[in-house]
């Protein structure tokens, strides 16, 4: 029988100790920041820029670390009716040649309880909001915040939106992601995202057209995640929704106009980039009508994630975005949520210098985690766009070297 990683039971508390919380932001770390504050007892208002609650892109991979959080939020049952469970990774050279494979279930079962999920994004959010919502959480859309002041006794703040309309809380929590406003606000300046070179095509097949080609029909029967790694780009893939859906994300080099973020793709020039690689990759596209693509850029980290008055801190992509190269960025998002929700938890009076203290312990738990997880997304970015030669065959020798784990 699997093992079941301990829900958390919400705390009870009334009076001088319950927080009124501003989460700013609805993504993927807002809300888990949202259920987890409402469990450590506090009230939540989450205010959100956009018009619905939505969340774009396709797929995300959702690695033991953040299952084991997600699970501790009491969501593990709403989950599993949305989870692929992928059975390995496999590493592969851009001609479609093995370099080394993982076992997920055995890879996961060092740490037990936990998975290795694959959701469609739409999936996963819906599941945070719906559960944000049952603890109590009101969000609240069309709700863009613009600036946030401390004030009252100084240690409460006020958030503005750019209705004119203002909200005060006794902490505001910045959630607003890697374009984010409030990091803006904390530092005093503008303060850009920093390009990273690269930039992702996101796709989504309907496997029922696969399954004509047995070539590709095996990537969809047998659920894997596949890392293609060559020259200046790579490619990586797995099955949503149960094998319904082919997600498949190409990490190509930045050929965007300055100043875009996302723009819509173009697939003939998409599929020159690839026409030389593994011919599934090639037959994959040419399935493929329309496409987006997304400027990769990175958050490197902050030296203080939050105001000294203890009413403003920050969290997830707005302070560390990093390349998906680790598939770990909203993984990071989660962790800050639980780790803030666990800090807050020890709140017995907002009054005293409490709040300021949980914050610096929530800073100092999460700071040099983050940071390593960006610095190694710009390594594995290095190492996955090698050229071929004697650099990259170090480099498939070390992954080969890697213990596979037993039941391979
Ligand atoms: P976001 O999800 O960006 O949410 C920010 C929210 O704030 C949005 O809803 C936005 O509308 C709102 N907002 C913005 N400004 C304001 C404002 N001023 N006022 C009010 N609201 C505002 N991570 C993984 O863990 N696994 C993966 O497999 C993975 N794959 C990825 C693949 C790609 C191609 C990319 C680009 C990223 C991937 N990531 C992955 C990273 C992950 O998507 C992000 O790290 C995660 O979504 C960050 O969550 P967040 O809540 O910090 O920000």
């Amino acid at each position: 029988m699997t093992e079941c990683i301990p829900v958390k039971q919400r705390i009870m508390r009334g009076g001088d100790s319950k927080l009124n919380v501003i989460v700013v932001g609805a993504g993927l770390g807002g809300l888990g920041a949202a259920i987890a504050i409402l469990l450590a007892g506090h009230n939540v208002l989450v205010l959100e820029s956009a018009s619905e609650i939505s969340e774009v892109g396709a797929g995300i991979q959702i690695l033991p670390n953040s299952s084991r959080v997600l699970q501790s939020w009491g969501m593990r049952a709403a989950l599993a009716v949305h989870a692929t469970r992928p059975k390995q990774v496999n590493i592969l050279g851009w001609k479609g040649n093995l370099i080394s494979s993982m076992n997920f279930q055995d890879s996961a079962s060092r740490y037990p309880g936990t998975f290795y999920w694959d959701f469609h994004r739409a999936s996963l959010h819906k599941c945070l909001l719906d559960r944000a919502v049952e603890l109590g959480a009101t969000v609240r859309c069309n709700s863009r915040v613009v600036d946030v002041r401390i004030c009252g006794t100084g240690k409460e703040a006020r958030v503005v939106m750019e209705s004119g309309r203002e909200i005060e809380a006794d902490l505001v929590v910045g959630a607003d992601g890697i374009n984010s406003k409030l990091r803006e606000v904390m530092l005093g300046r503008e303060d850009p995202p920093i390009p990273t070179g690269d930039l992702a095509y996101r796709l989504l097949l309907y496997t029922s057209e696969m399954m004509k080609d047995p070539e590709l029909a095996s990537l969809v029967t047998d659920p894997q995640v596949n890392y293609w790694l060559g020259p200046d780009m790579h490619a990586v893939n797995y099955v949503l929704k149960g094998g319904k859906l082919f997600n498949m994300v190409l990490l190509v080099p930045d050929d965007m106009p300055a100043g875009a973020s996302t723009l819509e793709g173009n697939v003939e020039e998409m599929r020159a980039l690839y026409k030389d690689w593994d011919p599934r990759i090639p037959k994959l596209l040419s399935m493929c009508e329309s496409v987006c693509k997304w400027r990769l850029c990175i958050r490197p980290g902050m030296d203080t994630w939050s105001h000294p008055s203890g009413a403003f801190t920050l969290l997830g992509d707005a302070v560390h975005a990093t390349l998906p190269y680790l598939a770990s960025g909203a993984g990071m998002s989660l962790e800050d949520a639980a780790v803030l929700g666990e800090c807050l938890s020890r709140i017995t009076s907002k009054a005293s210098a409490e709040k300021q203290i949980a914050l610096q312990i929530y800073e100092n738990c999460r700071k040099g985690r983050t940071e390593m997880v960006v610095q190694r997304g710009n390594l594995q970015q290095y190492l996955y766009h090698l050229h071929d030669g004697p650099e990259q065959e170090e480099r498939d020798r070390r992954m080969r070297m890697v213990p596979t784990p037993p039941g391979e």
